[in-house]
C-alpha cells in the first residue's frame, strides 16, 4: 500500500503530484534575509521551503520567519532541517509543518568501538535510538507535523557500518530500522530519502528501499535528491541523472535539485525535469521510445528539446536509467535544435555525471545552507578553474565544517568552510590544517593535487 501524507496544505504520496522544494542558505538568525530569500524562491516555484536549524539558537528566528510569511500571505509549508539533536527536532517538530532528522546521527554514537558492536548491543543501541525518538513522535502526532527520515551516504553510524559496509544496502537498512521505530509507535506521518553524491549509489540506494517498503507492504513517500551535485552544467547533469532515472521508473514523490547557486535558481530546472520525465513516461508507454542502444553498449538519445534544461533532463534521466538498468559504455545525442559542440559538451558532462567516463575533474559542492560562513559560490568557481584537468580525481568544496567533511564523502581532497571567511584542507575524511585564509588553502591543494597526479602517472 503506497500511502499519503499531509505537509500543510500539499499532499504527497500515492497518485499526487510531484512536488518540488528547495532550501534556503541565509543565516536562519536572519529573520529578514531567510524571509526575503523564502518568498523569491516561492516565486521561482519552490512548492516547500527547507530552513537550517542546526540548534536551539535558531529556533526562535524559525518561528518568526514562519509568522512573518504566514502574515504576508505566504502558504508555503516549511521544513525546519536538523541533523543531531533531539531537542532540536521536537522544538522544531511545534513550529514547522516538517522536520527532517538524520538517521546516521541522531541519537547514534559515532565511536570507532560501534563498528564491531555484537548482536546484543546492537539491539541495545536500536533500543536506546526508539526510546529517544518517542517524545518526537508524539509532538508530532499532537501538530500534524511529518517527519523526512533523511539519510546521507556521508553521515552514517558507524554501527550501520560495522554491519552493512559503508554502501547503499547500509544506507536503505539504516532508514528501514527508523520506520520499525515508527511503525511501533503506529506514527505512519514520514517521507524517506536517500542522498549521496554519487549518483549510483543514490539510485541503488533508494530502489532497495522502496523494495524493502514494498515486501513489507507500506510504501512511504519517497524524497529525491543527488547531494552536493555542483553547479551549472554539471551540477544539473548530475542531479538530473539521478533524479530523473527514479522518475522515469515511478519512483519518488518529491525532489530537489541542489545546487551550488542561488537557491532561487534550483525550482525552475526542478519542475522542466519532472515536466519532461512525464513526457518521456508517456512517449515510452505509447511504444515511442526516444532512444536505444547498440551492441558497443552505446547509448543514443534522441530529443525534440527546444531548450537546454530541457535537452539535460531528457539525456541524463534516460543515461542515469539505463546505466543502472545495464551499464552503458558510451552516450549520443541527437537533438536537431542543438549544434554538435553543445552535444559533445553534454555528453562528456552527462558520462562524467554518471562516472561512466571520467574525462575531467568531478566537483563536488554542497548547496551551502545557514551553516556557511564564507562566499562558497565564487570559491567554487575558482577552484573549478584552477583544477579542472585531474581526469579521475574528486575535489569537495563544502560549506561547514559540521557536516561537510562527511558528506563529500568520496572526494580525495576538499576545502571545508572553517571560521569566518576562511576554510580547511581535508585528505579524505583526515583533516590536514588548521582554519586557512582561502589563497593558502588553494596552495595546499595544488600541492596535493600535484603529488596525486605524479602517483597516479607512476
Ligand atoms: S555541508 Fe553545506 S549544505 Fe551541508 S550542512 Fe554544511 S553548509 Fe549546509
Amino acid at each position: 500500500m503506497d500511502t499519503v501524507v499531509k505537509i500543510g496544505n500539499i499532499s504527497l504520496g500515492s497518485g499526487c503530484p510531484i512536488v518540488v522544494q528547495s532550501m534556503t542558505n541565509t543565516d536562519t538568525n536572519d529573520v529578514e534575509a531567510t524571509v526575503a530569500q523564502a518568498k523569491r524562491m516561492v516565486a521561482a516555484g519552490a512548492e516547500m521551503v527547507r530552513i537550517t536549524v542546526p540548534t536551539l539558537h535558531e529556533v526562535a528566528a524559525l518561528e518568526q520567519i514562519k509568522n512573518r510569511l504566514r502574515h504576508d500571505g505566504c502558504n508555503v509549508p516549511l521544513i525546519a532541517d536538523v541533523h543531531f539533536s533531539p531537542a532540536v527536532a521536537e522544538a522544531c517538530a511545534s513550529i514547522v509543518e516538517k522536520v527532517r532528522v538524520n538517521p546516521g546521527n541522531y541519537v547514534d554514537r559515532q565511536s570507532a568501538a560501534d563498528e564491531n558492536m555484537s548482536d546484543s548491543e546492537y539491539q541495545a543501541a536500536l533500543d536506546k535510538m526508539a526510546a529517544k525518538a518517542k517524545p518526537l513522535f508524539d509532538i508530532c502526532r499532537e501538530h500534524g507535523t511529518v517527519l523526512r527520515i533523511g539519510t546521507n551516504h556521508g553521515s552514517l553510524s558507524r554501527r550501520i557500518i560495522g554491519r552493512y559496509g559503508n554502501t547503499p544496502l547500509a544506507m536503505a537498512q539504516s532508514a528501514m530500522e527508523w520506520v520499525e521505530i515508527c511503525q511501533q509507535n503506529q506514527f505512519d506521518n514520514i517521507v524517506l530519502s536517500m542522498k549521496s553524491s554519487n549518483v549510483s549509489t543514490m539510485i541503488e540506494a533508494t530502489q532497495l528501499l522502496h523494495k524493502m517498503m514494498t515486501d513489507r507492504s507500506t510504501v512511504y513517500p519517497l524524497h529525491l535528491g543527488v547531494t552536493e551535485a555542483g553547479a551549472g552544467l554539471e551540477g544539473r547533469c548530475k542531479s538530473a541523472a539521478g533524479i530523473g532515472a527514479l522518475l522515469l521508473n515511478g519512483i519518488g514523490n518529491t525532489i530537489r535539485v541542489s545546487l551550488t547557486e542561488p537557491p532561487e535558481n534550483e525550482t525552475p530546472f526542478a519542475h522542466c525535469l519532472v515536466n519532461r520525465v512525464e513526457k518521456l513516461k508517456a512517449d515510452i508507454s505509447a511504444g515511442q521510445i526516444p532512444y536505444h542502444i547498440d551492441e558497443h553498449r552505446t547509448l543514443t538519445v534522441c530529443s525534440d528539446a527546444t531548450d537546454m534544461d530541457a535537452l539535460i533532463a531528457d539525456v541524463a534521466s534516460i543515461t542515469g536509467y539505463e546505466h543502472y538498468r545495464e551499464k552503458i559504455r558510451n552516450l549520443k545525442i541527437e537533438a536537431a535544435n542543438f549544434d554538435q559542440n553543445t552535444l559533445q559538451q553534454l555528453e562528456d558532462t552527462i558520462l562524467q555525471a554518471c562516472r561512466i567516463k571520467m574525462s575531467r575533474t568531478e566537483f563536488i559542492s554542497c548547496p551551502s545552507c545557514g551553516r556557511t560562513r564564507y562566499d562558497i559560490m565564487s570559491v567554487l568557481e575558482i577552484v573549478k578553474q584552477r583544477f579542472a584537468n585531474y581526469p579521475g580525481l574528486k575535489i569537495g568544496v563544502m560549506g561547514c565544517i559540521v557536516n561537510g567533511p562527511g558528506e563529500m564523502a568520496d572526494a580525495d581532497f576538499g576545502i571545508v568552510g572553517g571560521g569566518e571567511g576562511k576554510v580547511v584542507v581535508y585528505r579524505g575524511k583526515e583533516r590536514l590544517t588548521d582554519n586557512l585564509p582561502f589563497d593558502e588553502a588553494l596552495c595546499k591543494l595544488e600541492e596535493l593535487c600535484e603529488e596525486w597526479k605524479r602517483n597516479f602517472r607512476r
